[in-house]
């Protein structure tokens, strides 16, 4: 396998992990469509025995996605979630986590629905000031989990300073690196132990696969991993690897669309008299603008917004009216996207928690799709009116 480890980003996303096929000289890996795999004598085999172990057609994938991360390892998971679920079971009754205040709400349902019932504990906590951290590590901490940009107040979180504050305690650092990508940042050179993805979101970029990934440069972490992954089974099939490899081979050109319509977009909101506060880590006024600008390549096509009437209804009614942007849940994909973040990927957290995180009943969250500028500006202004 050629290594394109120093090679550009389009270049890595394109070619990494990847090479002909040795019997057919096909030059997109071949969708290895089987379960089991002949051995020549018993244990002899070629490195594949069974496809929950292993999967060709995945391991490039793993091997791609660790290239863009800068990662020594990649792992691949059946969702986003199933991701989730294996680095949480490194842990056991009486651990603790620290995580974001602002986070997923499948996350969160996890978390406190799933995994505190057995034991593992969880603080919510508002690290937009990283020194804040500090005042909740325990003896007990043994992982901080960090989204940033978070959704969907789309706050930064300084991967860093977050590092910088638990080093030398033994606590692993997980950065759920969805909403950037890899094109726009990578926490495991800022120190992150593990990066997390909804592969679902931006790598696959097409709304058509659902899948996880996970980066790790530590071999032993890499193996415990790969352990739990392969005694547990959330593993994604053939097929969806080859929707995400072929996904990611033009992620950095859809990105900088992505970055270029978010910009434009959240121009036009932050300039309409009908609009309230928007959230987007472009503008200068953004509370944590010098840490994006710091740690992300660009800003991103993740905002949300209020509406100056601020009630339910008036949002739903907004949400309704859109005709390029689609009312869905999900993020990352070539269309643009429009979701009521209360009622829709947030409604299993409680009220008073996601107001304290500031996902107000009126909040909406837009996934900038990379269609015209132009016309997404006219879709948001007709449906203003
Ligand atoms: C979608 C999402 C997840 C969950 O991923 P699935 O692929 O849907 O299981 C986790 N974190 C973030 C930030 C997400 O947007």
């Amino acid at each position: 396998m050629y290594d394109f480890s120093n090679f550009g980003f389009g270049t890595r996303a394109i070619h990494a992990g990847q090479e002909p096929d040795e019997t057919t000289g096909a030059i997109m890996t071949p969708i290895f469509q089987t379960s089991t795999y002949v051995q020549e004598s018993p244990g002899k085999h070629k490195g594949y025995a069974y496809a929950r172990g292993k999967n060709p057609t995945r391991s490039a994938l793993e091997q791609n996605i660790a290239s863009l991360e800068k990662a020594k390892y990649g792992l691949c998971f059946s969702s986003g979630m199933g991701a989730i679920d294996t680095v949480i079971k490194l842990l056991k009754p009486g651990d603790e986590v620290i995580a974001t205040q602002d986070l997923y709400g499948g996350s969160y349902r996890m978390f406190t629905k799933v995994f505190e019932p057995l034991g593992i504990k969880f603080k919510f906590v508002d690290l937009y000031d990283a020194s804040n951290l500090l005042k909740h590590v325990s003896d007990s901490t043994k992982l901080i989990w960090i989204e940033t940009p978070t959704n969907p107040t789309l706050q930064i979180i300084d991967i860093a300073a977050i590092v910088e504050n638990v080093k030398g305690k033994n606590i692993l650092v997980c950065v759920d690196n969805t909403f950037a990508s890899p094109y726009l940042q990578n926490p495991l050179l800022m120190g992150a132990d593990v990066v997390m993805h909804s592969a679902t979101k931006y790598l696959g970029g097409h709304s058509d696969v659902v899948m996880g990934a996970l980066c790790i440069n530590d071999t032993a972490l890499f193996e415990k991993l790969a352990f739990i992954q392969n005694s547990c089974g959330p593993t994604p099939g053939p097929m969806d690897s080859f929707l995400v490899m072929r996904g990611i081979k033009t992620l950095h050109v859809r990105m900088d669309r992505h970055c270029y319509n978010g910009k434009e977009v959240a121009q036009f909101l932050k300039s309409h008299p009908k609009v309230g506060k928007v959230n987007w880590p472009g503008f200068a006024d953004h509370p944590n603008h010098d840490i994006a600008k710091k740690q992300m390549k660009d800003f991103g096509g993740m905002l949300s917004f209020s509406l100056k009437d601020d009630n339910i209804e008036t949002a739903f009614e907004f949400a309704k009216s859109t005709k390029v942007f689609s009312l869905a849940e999900s993020l990352g994909g070539v269309e643009s996207l429009i979701s009521h973040p209360a009622s829709m990927t947030h409604a299993s957290i409680p009220k008073e928690e996601r107001e304290k995180s500031g996902v107000s009943d009126s909040l909406l969250r837009i996934s900038v799709g990379i269609e015209d500028a132009n016309d997404l500006i006219e879709d948001l202004k007709q449906a203003l009116n």
